[in-house]
């Protein structure tokens, strides 16, 4: 390559759709100076040593195609510092995308270690296979982005316990939903939550469902043995109703 920088990742607006968000690019110069493509999925993606030249030759300030933002970033991998900042203000796709990128790719592996940062508790991720996405929503068409990179033990202290669905840290608000429960009913979901972590709002409808049919059924049993409660009375109503 041209330019100076060594060992330096570069992130740079390889283009966008209409109706998306930019679509960051990423490539990365060695510490020999060689120029190795990490992503070039936009219009103007950098696919060979001429174009990365090219781009990077452009002043600061200078608008690529419609975006007014710097146009291109780069970040010294030995310094930690600086892939730290790359892992807070980039997206966590890209992000965990160029983390692989270093880990398929033996590049300088003698003089860096690359690493993510957990978006939950801020800690370093520096292993294959440890970062997971979540929080995804749409970005436009048919894109996906995602918000959260998360450690493994951040995602398990996230995941549905019945289903392993990922539903955060705090869960399903299970407070609601419980106007036809008895209180009975209601300290047992309580109990089942706090015992066990989070669940999703399925998971926790089905036990919610099951506890009410097992208690109902119970009730049933007991007005046909014993009268009480009273099969016609307020307490066996549901029996009625349905
Ligand atoms: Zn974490
Ligand atoms: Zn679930």
């Amino acid at each position: 390559m041209k330019t100076e920088i060594r060992h330096t990742l570069v992130k740079y607006p390889g283009g966008g759709y209409d109706g998306c968000t930019w679509e960051w690019n990423f490539f990365y110069v060695d510490a020999d100076g060689e120029f190795h493509c990490i992503e070039a999925t936009g219009h103007a993606g950098c696919d060979t040593t001429e174009k990365a030249d090219a781009m990077l030759s452009l002043e600061a300030n200078t608008p690529i195609d419609g975006y007014d933002g710097p146009p291109i970033h780069t970040y010294d991998v030995v310094d930690t510092m600086q892939v730290e900042a790359f892992a807070k203000e980039s997206n966590a796709v890209h992000v965990l995308d160029v983390f692989n990128w270093f880990m398929g790719n033996d590049v300088d592996e003698d003089l860096f270690d690359f690493f993510m940062i957990c978006t939950e508790c801020g800690e370093r991720i520096t292993e294959d296979g440890e970062g997971e996405l979540e929080g995804w929503h749409g970005c436009g068409g048919i894109e996906l982005t995602a918000d959260a990179l998360l450690c493994q033990e951040c995602h398990s202290r996230g995941v549905c316990y019945d289903c392993g669905e990922y539903v955060g840290q705090s869960g399903f608000e299970f407070e609601q939903d419980v106007d036809n429960c008895s209180e009975v009913i209601q300290s047992q979901l309580i109990g089942w939550i706090e015992d066990d972590g989070p669940v999703c709002e399925d998971c926790w409808t089905n036990e919610r469902d099951s506890l009410i049919a097992a208690e109902q059924q119970e009730l049933l049993s007991l007005s046909l043995a014993t009268g009480t409660p009273d099969l016609f009375g307020d307490d066996m109503r549901w029996f009625w109703a349905v």
